[in-house]
């Protein structure tokens, strides 16, 4: 699987006259070596070698963990080292990811004698953004995890106890059904707090009867789970009725229309459509959703301005949401995977609201 990875970039260094890509994100590095402590790695793919390099605290991982590497070992700075690593690969004009290395470090690679330094986005993400079965059921792990935590709400939520409180049960729950960690901060956001779409959790306590956002995901061997409800302790009033009716319904409209061939934007438009024929258009302020996999938020994006093209095995997310400042806020999230003739939806959380406590 690593060496399939490997190949694609080789093809791409071939087809875009450069020998070498220098790979810095640490999902990327991740990605593309099964080296999991993507933050203090660097890999440089050529197309006579492959090297991982780091240093003395990793030795013993990165031979473990990413065979298909030669270990390239660090004993000062990249920049000092990266002369030798770039003779050792065989390489004089290398590309690198322009939307992570730093400015500073770039500075001190373009020092660098003999070795050309040329700007690239994306590759290592767009061939992250098609998971693999072996991928997809780490993504089913996570999103397991993620559902059970509403299926325990009865339990978890308790009147009265801060949104704080509650986030940290989520999170402990989430651990103790196999989560490496959570995906993301995780936002519990009742009533008026739920009209921030990224609200952080406060000392606010929850009260019976308004809408409580609940944001959360869990990360299982680095992949992650995106998981959105909004819950009613007791019975919901019937303005908070009508407004999660029509999120709903715009939710189920995009996930019955989205299909592989479609932009970004399009899949968006989906969703959108349903709420600005509500009249709640300017309330739902966010894109549709976002890929998933390693990071949180990556390749494709679903957003209404999205040229991403959904392609099958595509993992996204299908999140609207309408927002009223001083009342609060509905989304409803789901993790799908595209398909050839529509979506897999993963999630299978309830999505009835109500929360009756035990
Ligand atoms: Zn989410
Ligand atoms: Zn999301």
């Amino acid at each position: 699987m690593i060496a399939t990875r490997i190949a694609r970039i080789r093809a791409r260094l071939a087809a875009e006259g450069v020998d070498a890509l220098l790979v810095t994100q640490p999902s990327n590095v991740r990605y593309m070596s099964g080296f999991t402590a993507g933050h203090d790695a660097t890999l440089l793919i050529s197309g006579s070698a492959a090297l991982l390099a780091t240093d003395f605290r990793y030795y013993e991982q990165a031979e473990r963990q990413a065979p298909d590497y030669g270990l390239f070992k660090l004993t000062k700075g990249l920049a000092e080292a990266f002369s030798d690593l770039a003779r050792e690969a065989g390489a004089r004009r290398v590309a690198f990811e322009s939307t992570h290395l730093t400015y500073a470090l770039h500075q001190e690679l373009a020092k660098v004698e003999g070795v050309e330094l040329a700007p690239i986005k994306g590759w290592v993400e767009e061939l992250r953004a098609v998971k693999s079965p072996d991928e997809l059921a780490l993504m089913r792990r996570a999103v397991a995890i993620s559902d059970a935590v509403i299926a325990a709400l009865p339990e978890l939520l308790q009147p009265g106890m801060t949104e704080k409180q509650l986030a940290w049960r989520i999170e402990s729950f989430m651990h103790e059904h196999g989560a490496d960690e959570p995906s993301f901060p995780i936002i519990a956001a009742g009533g008026p707090n739920g009209a921030m779409a990224h609200a952080v959790p406060s000392e606010r306590p929850l009260v019976p009867g308004e809408p409580i956002v609940l944001d959360l995901g869990a990360r299982v061997e680095g992949y992650c789970s995106d998981l959105t409800r909004t819950v009613c302790i007791g019975q919901p009033d019937a303005r908070f009725r009508e407004i999660y009716a029509i999120v709903l319904q715009a939710q189920q409209t995009a996930e019955a229309g989205i299909k592989a061939g479609l932009l970004g934007k399009d899949a968006d438009a989906l969703a959108r459509q349903v709420i600005v024929e509500a009249g709640y258009g300017e309330a739902f302020g966010h894109g549709l959703g976002h890929g998933v996999g390693l990071d949180i938020h990556e390749r494709p994006g679903a957003g209404a301005r999205s040229e991403d093209r959904l392609e099958p095995g595509m993992a996204v997310t299908v999140e609207p949401g309408i927002y009223l400042p001083g009342w609060g806020g509905v989304r409803i999230e789901d993790l799908v995977v595209v398909t050839e003739g529509g979506v897999e939806i993963l999630s299978a959380a309830t999505k009835d609201p109500v929360v009756v406590v035990r």
